[in-house]
């Protein structure tokens, strides 16, 4: 292994963090400053996708468990709003230092609750940890607007916090979503309510214990596990004002509808179903090398994967090249040197993967390469398939529907054309590339496609946090992003102060009723 056992990794996050348990124990909440025992009789498992070895077990946290949380977060807010910009910048600052200090540690949470590879949990954090580096220059992003627009007269902008936020999470980036959230909201004035994916929390629990060390008062940031309980009493509980959600469709259209409903600031980031387009001009090895990686790495279970692609007239003969490396790709637990792929999260995902996969052969397609029946010697329990490659196109279930696992569907199109069209008239907008060498072409791909995050020559183009997150159509519900100036105005609502400060009192004997002309 990576120089270390699975078991004693465990051990290690165990003993280091006071709201983990990685070897039976329970999962605990953060609230207030304390990491708590919660009272509920409902646990919820929580197995090792690569054994299922029961690792935690995580509450579902009862209603007065959710209130506590919420006033706290509510009676942290008017001091920590009234902490200067450069005393929450300084918690920031001490929060990267922390992160980056002890990445290992929440990357072997990651890869023992989620699965993927010790290496690509250590790009988890690293991606979140960009997001705390980038809220450090607050000092500079939140500088506003100030004009003098009449004699003596000054209007300018102050932004302020909207006062208790809340985030919800999916377990497929348990540690950068989290840092999506707990520093634009925090660093901007508010207090934050995470909620982490019930099937890995472990990550948000060592994150927690890193915001308290670097300075963070108690209820700045509290911590609640729980399922869809929790879910509707941050999208019911008043005095939340803003929700950000990244997950699946079915959860995140529920909580768009109903937090809005009662009045809230929301954000969904939903799922996605991203096309590669291959041009014959494209450089052969960065581009096949690039879509394996982005279609296969973490076994697909990431919202920015390449799970199509789209080959453009004699690309369909590099296909072949493409099943080649896909091989050559290592199936295993995520600490094994050498794993490109660790486990799905679930039996049920895996099903679902082998299901979709091979419901091409009843539809008319065909599967290139076979990864339904893939068996891990080493690891008999795991939720494991291996890269498949299928083709496929519109009106079949592979296509259509968002796989999120090591599956990639192969579309084979005459042109430019017709493969932009193809991807327009796909339900989600999250992300596409292009390869090509051709300058023309991609900036045609560029103007032309209805997706909001674009890569040329490059397979994930995950913005980085000084921009914002930018997916669209049904990738997205709501009118912000994640991070960048999205964030800034997601989470703070703007005043804007018209003053008049006459240098002598020239003040006229009569009320003025007329709009000034
Ligand atoms: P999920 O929707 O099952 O879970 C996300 C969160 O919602 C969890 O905290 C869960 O407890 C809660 N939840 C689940 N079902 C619910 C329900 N019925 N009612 C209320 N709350 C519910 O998503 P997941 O499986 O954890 O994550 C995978 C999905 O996330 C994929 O669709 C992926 O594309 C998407 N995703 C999108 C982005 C993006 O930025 N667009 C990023 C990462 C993941």
């Amino acid at each position: 292994s990576l120089g270390q056992t699975a078991s004693a990794r465990a051990k290690d996050v165990e003993s280091k963090w006071r709201g983990t348990k990685t070897l039976g124990g329970k999962t605990s909440n953060y609230v207030d400053g304390q990491f708590v025992e919660s009272k509920t009789n409902k646990w919820i498992d929580l197995p090792d996708p690569a054994t299922q070895t029961v690792l935690t077990q995580v509450p579902q946290s009862t209603s007065a468990e959710f209130e506590e949380a919420v006033s706290s977060s509510e009676k942290a807010f008017p001091a920590w709003r009234e902490t200067s910009l450069l005393g929450r910048q300084a918690v920031m600052l001490k929060l990267q230092a922390l992160i980056r200090h002890h990445m290992d540690d929440i990357a072997n949470s990651i890869t023992l609750e989620q699965g993927k590879t010790f290496p690509d949990a250590k790009g988890d954090v690293l991606r979140g940890l960009q997001v705390v580096e980038t809220a450090c220059g607050i000092t500079s992003t939140m500088m506003e607007e100030r004009m003098e627009v009449s004699k003596e007269m000054d209007t300018y902008v102050r932004k302020e916090p909207l006062g208790v936020t809340a985030s919800i999470a999916p377990f497929n980036f348990p540690a950068m979503i989290p840092l999506w959230t707990i520093p634009m909201a925090t660093v901007t004035g508010n207090t934050l309510i995470l909620k982490p994916s019930e099937r890995d929390p472990g990550a948000s629990m060592i994150i927690a214990e890193l915001c308290e060390r670097a300075g963070m008062p108690k209820g700045v940031v509290n911590v609640v596990n729980g399922a869809v309980d929790t879910v509707n009493a941050i999208c019911d509980d008043p005095r939340i004002k803003a929700i950000t959600f990244v997950g699946s469709d079915k959860a995140g259209s529920h909580i768009y509808h109903r937090g809005t409903a009662n009045g809230k600031r929301v954000i969904a980031n939903l799922g996605a179903k991203n096309h590669a387009i291959l041009m014959p001009d494209a450089n052969r090895e960065n581009a096949l090398n690039s879509i394996a990686g982005a279609a296969f790495g973490a076994a697909g279970q990431r919202c920015m994967a390449l799970s199509v692609v789209v080959a453009v007239g004699e690309t369909d003969k590099w296909i072949d090249d493409l099943v080649q490396r896909a091989k050559g790709l290592k199936v295993s637990s995520g600490f094994e040197e050498g794993a490109d792929l660790g486990p799905l999260i679930s039996p049920a995902a895996r099903e679902r993967v082998i299901a979709l996969t091979g419901s091409v052969e009843q539809e008319g397609g065909k599967i290139l390469l076979d990864g339904r029946e893939f068996k891990s010697a080493d690891f008999p329990n795991g939720n494991f398939v291996g890269p498949s490659i299928v083709e496929a196109g519109p009106g079949m279930q592979a296509y259509e529907q968002e796989i999120f696992g090591p599956t990639l569907v192969v579309v084979k199109v005459k042109t430019l054309e017709d493969a932009i069209e193809l991807i327009n008239a796909n339900k989600y907008g999250n992300g596409s590339a292009i390869f090509t060498t051709n300058g023309a072409t991609a900036r045609k791909f560029e103007k032309d496609i209805n997706v909001g995050q674009i890569g040329v020559n490059v397979p994930v183009p995950v913005p980085l946090p000084m921009f914002s997150w930018s997916g669209n159509k049904g990738s997205v519900l709501g009118e912000h992003g994640f991070y960048g100036r999205h964030a800034l105005s997601f989470y703070t609502q703007n005043k804007t102060i018209t003053s008049l400060w006459k240098s002598e009192d020239a003040t006229n004997s009569r009320a003025s009723v007329n709009m000034p002309t």
